[in-house]
């Protein structure tokens, strides 16, 4: 059957099929270049599917490749973090784990070439002399009186860069470019810089370190990258990108392309912001589950799927705007909905007591996994006199239009009977403590019972057979109403980010889960075993998203 409907293509993609049909390319290859200083979070998840994505679609390959060119705040913990979370993804490198420290030395000859090109030269004016002689975005700047050194004696003193013979910052190796060009990035930027410290993978080998600008462009040519994806803040930076590969002379020049930075509204993102909350201790860590690194994504019981359909609906697009969180919730919803069995928990228990219904009898209710999806199988709850439901559930005096329980009234207990409201019993301060009532025996579900109707359904579990259990439900750790940051900058947080809720009692099947796996808990939402804090038989519950939203898809 032919596809009528044209399938929209984004300006990537536009890009890199005329590059394709006019031959620039036979091969294509994408890669994610990350720096090795933090945890990834979900603007670099967008940024590893929609790179491995291209690759995929064009029958191209994917490089993963470590940033590694600036040794102050590099850390191996980090680069075993963010291997960990791409392969979660399910972006895959296969045998292509690059490094751009391994470069170091092909950087090094590179800057040789440039200076014996004249296009390089060593300087020795102070970082403030440079900031001054740049000129501003209206004014043009003015000529190092270093510019004119021989290629001889640029060479030498290089080498003694290389040789460790000059303090940090004491002299620079820059390009050789153009100081009045309108674009600042063009007026003779620095590339090699004096920096006296230990690299997490060539140690002490070398005491000078390439700058991004320079060191990119060369990492993407030596593996054959054709087209090197990143964020807009580069696009200024582009003529300088196509000016080192140029005057390298590859013979397959990489070409850049920018895409606008993902942005999520009621979360934080940023670096700064998350390292003060940990170190304040606020959250458990980089992985807590109120934050949007993949660690805690996924710890919150997010899956790779909908995190891709998340990145999907988002798009690629050349201006910077914020999506909504909701749209994320959205697509873990749709992702779980048919996937997960549908249980029954009582977060805020109440006893509820079946009057007349015999003291020891034990039914073993079977009931479908997902009502949706036949092919999740069944299981059995166990039903007896006394249950637990949520004190939400019954009220004594209900407002109009509550259906549930309050006395007198009838509804039914979810797989199971109708369950009449006859009295119930409060303590000194007014809480409830036991809800009474009387079943009908001939309204058990599945028995073909087509009597009179209810307008309530509840969930329940049984007391004698239920298992004690912590859920926590999370709210956005920001205060969006208050704004993001207050007049110091710092973040307005929300004060109830976090609820622990300790005596939630859960159907005995839902105490036998693994870590990391995830159910709907109906009524309430979908809840996933936390990885850090469970204990066998002792799950501990996230709540990855509440049922309802008010959430719609744009058109
Ligand atoms: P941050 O400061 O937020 O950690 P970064 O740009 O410093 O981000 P890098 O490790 O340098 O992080 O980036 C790796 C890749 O991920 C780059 O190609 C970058 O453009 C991309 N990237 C980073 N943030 C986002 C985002 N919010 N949306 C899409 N891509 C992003
Ligand atoms: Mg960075």
């Amino acid at each position: 059957m032919e596809n009528q409907v044209a399938e929209s293509k984004n300006f990537i993609e536009q890009i890199i099929e005329k590059d394709i049909e006019e031959g620039c390319y036979e091969h294509i290859t994408t890669r994610f270049p990350p720096e090795p200083n933090g945890y990834l979070h979900i603007g670099h998840a967008k940024s590893i599917l929609l790179n491995y994505g291209l690759a995929g679609k064009y029958n191209g390959s994917f490089n993963m490749r470590f940033d590694d060119t600036n040794p102050t705040k590099e850390k191996e913990e980090f680069v075993d973090s963010i291997k960990e979370d791409i392969k979660w993804l399910g972006a895959d490198w296969e045998d292509r784990l690059y490094f751009a420290s391994d470069y170091f030395d092909k950087m090094y000859e590179a800057a040789i070439k440039l200076i014996k090109k004249g296009k390089a030269y060593v300087c020795d004016l102070t970082a403030d002399e440079i900031r001054e002689y740049r000129g501003t975005l209206t004014s043009p700047g003015k000529d190092s009186p270093y510019r004119n050194r021989t290629v001889e004696e640029n060479l030498e003193l290089f080498e003694n860069m290389k040789d460790g013979k000059y303090a940090d910052g004491e002299k620079v190796l820059r390009a050789k470019i153009d100081m009045s060009s309108p674009n600042i990035n063009m007026r003779d930027p620095i590339i090699y810089r004096v920096a006296h410290m230990t690299h997490h993978r060539t140690g002490d080998k070398w005491c000078i370190y390439p700058m991004y600008d320079f060191a990119h462009p060369i990492e993407d040519a030596i593996e054959g990258v054709t087209h090197s994806i990143c964020t807009l803040e580069f696009e200024d930076h582009r003529p300088l990108y196509d000016w080192v590969v140029r005057e390298l002379e590859y013979p397959h020049p990489p070409k850049q392309i920018e895409f606008a930075k993902l942005y999520l509204t009621n979360v934080v993102t940023g670096k700064r912001y998350i390292k003060k909350l940990v170190e304040d201790g606020i959250v458990d860590g980089w992985d807590d589950p109120r934050l949007v690194s993949i660690a805690a994504l996924r710890r919150r019981g997010f899956t790779p799927e909908s995190i891709k359909m998340f990145v999907e609906l988002c798009g690629v697009s050349k201006s910077n705007s914020s999506v909504d969180y909701a749209m994320l919730e959205y697509c873990i919803r749709e992702d779980l909905k048919l996937k997960r069995p549908r249980m029954m928990a009582v977060l805020d228990p109440v006893k509820l007591i079946i009057d007349n219904y015999p003291e020891d009898k034990v039914e073993y209710l079977d009931v479908d996994n997902n009502q949706e999806n036949p092919e999740l199988g069944t299981r059995t709850v166990p039903f007896c006199r006394e249950l637990y439901i949520d004190r939400e559930d019954f009220m004594e005096e209900p407002p109009k239009k509550y259906f549930r329980l309050f006395p007198g009234n009838e509804v039914r207990l979810m797989h199971g009977y109708f369950v009449k409201c006859e009295s119930f019993i409060k303590d000194e301060d007014g809480k409830v403590t036991e809800i009474h009532c009387t079943y009908d025996p001939e309204t058990k579900c599945g028995t073909g019972f087509t009597g009179r109707k209810v307008k309530g359904t509840i969930h329940w579990v049984s007391a004698r057979h239920a298992v004690n259990a912590e859920v926590r439900l999370y709210e956005n750790i920001v205060d969006e109403e208050k704004g993001k940051l207050d007049e110091e900058g710092n973040l307005n947080l929300n004060p109830n980010s976090l609820t622990v809720l300790k005596n939630c009692m859960i159907e005995p099947d839902l105490a036998r889960a693994e870590p990391a796996e995830s159910f709907q808990f109906v009524r309430q939402g979908y809840f996933c075993v936390d990885t850090k804090d469970s204990t066998k038989g002792k799950p501990v519950f996230n709540r990855i998203v509440s049922l309802k939203s008010s959430f719609k898809l744009p058109k």
